[in-house]
């Protein structure tokens, strides 16, 4: 009877188990595809097990061959690295919007890299509620407004630059701010989101351990991850992990190329395992494929009976290993040969996720030509230019024109001659003229390069002198201001002096002052030192030279300060009114503290004076907070807030190393408005029709003065367990005003 019992407890335990995971899939599950691209970095065509590769096992790349499809004429859209990327990430021919070449690294330069025409995969997905990561390399700008964050990603782990070096310890420079040449990028560390991180494993490894972090945490929702190994691109680098499976290659080379090789298949491995694991690998699309060809001399890859390597418009340049699955959705073990391109990664992701993009694509959605409900071809014509050369190559059924380093046309039949190696006559018979004429109707639909490219890296150099000149995040900043255009300097500290501030600007608040604020401020806790104001926050204890016992006013019954600081201020000595206020600084956000950055009218009393902070940092209702505000008078001399608070955690969520780096508030102060900014994020504006004191008077139609101080407990919380001293360092002020 008790077994009994327990028995049936179990079965309907296990059916209610059933019932609920099926609910709870049912919800959880979206019907939209996740999508994986795997993109290897100048892999040469024959170099996985798929296309035949005999000294190379790639039992996991070859997995999602034999688990979909294997596309023996796959092609990309450029022969080396950064068009191709871009014609990949666009799902549009790179030519279309200028990206011809293949761009430098250029931080501080907007236009090198994806133009702002242009949407990433990841940034039409997001409209269908994707989440997107990108990994490895980038390769699509360096400048701030092209990271992967801004171009739709949202979260990243990789570099920025065309290569990188494979082990950690060459991986010396802090951020883009030391690098002095082209090459310098390999050696930058690696990035996390907007931040930089200090990684510890072989690339390789590292881009795969994150790959599979981010489906573990995102298998419930629709993801889209962009796995952009660098491998094989050089150097040559390799584990011995991956070099000791290779000791029968003689080739000291090809060992390596193998190894890293390896690598990646291993990587591939883990991320199709985890989604087997956590049952979502039918509902996945996962694409790959290499960038380009191999680079056979430099990297020892092989291209197999395909003509030339990297660079090539011959096939060894843009005829790569391709494959993809989606086990839910398109038979396994196929073998397509119809041509198809990197262009219809995006055309297929999109159509599946119900997401529509903006602009016109060049690709199609690959699906139903491999379901077998359409048995036509994907594509009539393929082409390919390369800007700087004059050449190209256009790709129409079995026939393939090619201008390549030659002042000819040739023209092949890859059906029969796959390697080029028998040029046709030029005839209607093998469609010379028809190709011709769709070659030149598609190249006046392009534009020419809007960059210079790794071509022409002297000439950028020279005509672009600052091309390094990099503010370094975690330092201050020695250059010279820059003024925004349409205006002047009109006052600025940089702090570049040493010993205390200059005395015809600041002076200094004494003793209590504020809000029950627990410092009592003094001068000698602001000093400027190599380069920056440094505001100290102290522990230590001060008489109230005010104290009297029997005071009803705080200022005057506390009889000791437990801390000190202080808080500088330009009264009666700078004020202005209208214009850009520009502050560049590194706050201290540990427990008690209350770093800020304002201006204050200089008629008239508090609130009617008009209050603007460009930074409060403080805790509101527990929560550490970055505050944007202005606050006038109302009734009774009640202040009225006009205030932003943005939880400060929404900073530090993609830039982990936030509070290392210097930040620049900025408040754009017309007769109409007040924007303020946080390195050029709008926090808050504030309508200067609404900021009427109840006297009717507006205060923000009068000079205002400047405010830095730390202020220490009150709003800022308890800093009782807060180790001392702190530091408030503010790198340069400065005010602009237009001509
Ligand atoms: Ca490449």
């Amino acid at each position: 009877m008790k077994i009994f019992t327990r028995c049936t407890l179990l079965i309907v335990m296990i059916l209610l188990l059933c019932t609920q995971a099926g609910i709870a899939q049912d919800i959880k599950r979206s019907d939209k595809p996740n999508v994986i691209l795997i993109l290897t970095d100048d892999q040469g065509y024959m170099d996985v097990g798929f296309n035949g590769c005999k000294d190379i096992p790639t039992p996991n790349i070859d997995r999602i061959a034999n688990g979909g499809v294997r596309f023996t004429n796959g092609y990309v859209t450029y022969s080396v690295c950064g068009p191709s990327r871009a014609g990949i990430m666009t799902g549009r021919y790179q030519d279309r919007f200028g990206f011809g070449r293949n761009p430098l690294l250029a931080p501080n330069d907007t236009a090198m890299g994806l133009p702002s025409t242009e949407e990433t995969l990841a940034t039409v997905l997001k409209r269908s509620d994707y989440t997107s990561l990108a990994l490895g390399k980038w390769h699509l700008g360096a400048h701030k407004s092209q990271y992967p964050l801004k171009r739709g990603f949202d979260e990243f782990f990789g570099f920025l630059s065309g290569g990188h070096q494979y082990f950690p310890e060459q991986w010396t420079l802090r951020d883009l701010s030391e690098v002095r040449k082209q090459f310098d990028g390999y050696r930058t560390r690696l990035m996390k989101d907007n931040g930089r991180v200090d990684e510890k494993e072989y690339l390789t490894d590292a881009l795969s351990r994150e790959a599979v972090s981010f489906i573990e945490k995102e298998a419930d929702n629709p993801f889209f991850i962009y796995l952009a190994y660098n491998a094989p691109h050089g150097p040559l680098q390799a584990t011995e992990k991956y070099l000791s499976r290779f000791k029968h290659i003689e080739d000291k080379k090809r060992r390596t190329y193998a190894a890293m090789v390896s690598s990646v298949d291993d990587g591939v491995g883990l991320v199709l395992d985890k989604l087997e694991e956590l049952e979502i690998d039918d509902n996945t699309i996962v694409f790959f494929l290499s960038d380009n060809g191999g680079p056979e001399k430099h990297n020892a890859s092989d291209n197999g009976p395909l003509r030339d390597g990297k660079s090539s418009l011959y096939e060894g340049g843009i005829h790569v290993p391709f494959a993809m699955q989606w086990p839910g959705r398109i038979p396994a073990g196929q073998v397509f040969e119809n041509p198809v391109i990197s262009l219809d990664i995006f055309a297929t992701a999109v159509e599946y996720a119900g997401a529509t993009p903006k602009n016109n694509l060049d690709g199609v959605n690959l699906v139903p030509y491999l379901t077998g409900e359409n048995s036509g071809k994907p594509h009539q014509q393929l082409f390919w230019r390369k800007y700087d050369g004059g050449d190209y190559a256009m790709r129409g059924g079995d026939h393939k024109l090619v201008k390549y380093q030659s002042d000819v046309d040739e023209v092949y039949n890859l059906k029969k001659d796959i390697s080029e190696e028998k040029v046709l006559k030029l005839n209607d018979r093998n469609h010379y003229a028809e190709m011709k004429s769709a070659y030149q109707k598609w190249e006046s639909e392009l534009m020419d390069p809007v960059f210079l490219g790794l071509m022409q890296d002297k000439q950028y150099t020279k005509e672009n002198p600052n091309r390094y000149k990099v503010i370094s995040e975690y330092k201050v900043d020695n250059l010279e201001p820059k003024v925004p255009e349409g205006y002047k300097l009109l006052w600025s500290d940089e702090f570049n002096t040493v010993g205390k501030p200059n005395p015809e600007y600041w002076s200094y608040e004494n003793g209590f002052v504020r809000n029950h604020e627990l410092q009592w401020y003094q001068s000698d806790n602001a000093n400027i030192k190599e380069g920056a104001l440094v505001i100290e926050g102290r522990r230590e204890q001060v008489k109230n030279t005010n104290y009297k016992k029997d005071s009803k006013n705080w200022r005057h019954n506390w009889e000791f300060a437990e801390y000190t600081s202080s808080c500088i201020k330009t009264k009666d000595k700078f004020s202005f009114q209208y214009g850009i206020m520009e502050v560049r600084a590194r706050i201290d956000t540990s427990m008690g503290m209350w770093p800020a950055i304002w201006t204050l009218g200089v008629e008239n009393r508090w609130p009617s004076n008009g209050e603007v902070d460009q930074l409060e940092y403080y805790r509101f209702e527990g929560e550490a907070k970055i505050l944007a505000n202005a606050c006038w008078a109302g009734e009774n001399m009640k202040p009225v807030w006009d205030s932003e608070k943005i939880p400060f955690k929404n900073f530090i969520a993609k830039e982990h190393d936030w509070v290392d780096k210097f930040h620049v508030w900025k408040m754009d102060w017309t007769k109409d408005y007040i924007r303020l900014y946080l390195d050029d994020v709008l926090l808050n504006e504030i309508d200067l029709s609404k900021t009427i004191n109840a006297d009717g008077t507006n205060p923000f139609h009068q000079p205002q003065y400047i405010l830095l101080n730390l202020a220490l407990g009150s709003n800022g919380g308890d800093p009782t367990n807060t180790t001392f001293p702190r530091k408030y360092e503010v790198d340069y002020v400065r005010v602009y005003q237009k001509k």
